[in-house]
């Protein structure tokens, strides 16, 4: 009984491997070309713009200046520093 219960206890965790593997193929695949959620982008995160050379960046991977309300995001320390001499 015991290693009817291990060998249970393995197929699942095997079939949660499997599933996981299965689900990063599928998102990586069909994430570009049309996504269950957002518009199109792979990501669901929204995407910002930096303001002086227009890369688009992950907020939360982003160099930030907060001024105001709202945060401005900046792909590098540079652009920071060049929007901040304007
Ligand atoms: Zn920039």
């Amino acid at each position: 009984m015991a290693r009817f219960i291990l060998l249970l206890v393995l197929a699942v965790v095997i079939a949660r491997t499997f599933w996981r593997f299965f689900d990063a193929i599928i998102r990586a695949a069909g994430g570009t070309t049309s996504g269950p959620q957002g518009g199109g982008k792979p990501v669901s995160v929204k995407m910002r713009q930096c303001p002086v050379c227009g890369t688009y960046v992950v907020p939360g991977k982003a160099i930030t200046l907060v001024s105001g309300g709202d945060p401005i995001y900046f792909d590098s320390e540079k652009c920071r520093a060049e929007y901040q001499l304007r």
